[in-house]
Order: C-alpha cells, then structure tokens, then sequence
C-alpha cells in the first residue's frame, strides 16, 4: 500500500496518508481534511485536485507500485 512521504504542515510529522491519483492531470498525493494539511497533498477533504481542480476523479494508489526511496527524518526539530 503506498503511504504519502509528505511532511504535515502543523505537526511536521510523517504523513502517511494514502495515496490517490487524480485521473485528469496525473497528479498524486494525500488527501487532507485541511488545505495546505501535507507538503504532498493533492486533495482537498471534497476531492477536488489542487493541481487541475477536477471534483471527484481521484483512484486509489494502492495497486500501484511506487518506487520511491526511503525518506530521511530529521534529526532536529
Ligand atoms: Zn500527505
Ligand atoms: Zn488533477
């Protein structure tokens, strides 16, 4: 299952929300009840795309593979 490597705004946490794909424009991310919620967030809490701002077009990222390498925490807050 992918999990969003975003960093949350507020917290500065690992996100790992799922992932979703936004069907028109390709663009992925999480989804947050919050705007700006995730430094990888792609959809708003009414799944609309922040990239191209289709409603409702985004697809699960879970059968897909990602290929991303692991992320490193940050020793110092
Ligand atoms: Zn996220
Ligand atoms: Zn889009």
């Amino acid at each position: 299952m992918a999990l969003c490597d975003g960093e949350r705004k507020t917290s500065r946490a690992a996100c790992n929300g799922t992932l979703y794909k936004c069907s028109q424009c390709g663009n992925t991310g999480c989804q947050q009840t919050k705007a700006d919620g995730c430094s990888k967030q792609a959809f708003s809490v009414l799944q609309r795309c922040a990239q191209c701002g289709a409603v409702a077009q985004r697809e699960a990222l879970s059968d897909l593979k990602t290929d991303r390498a692991p992320r490193k925490t940050p020793s110092l807050i």
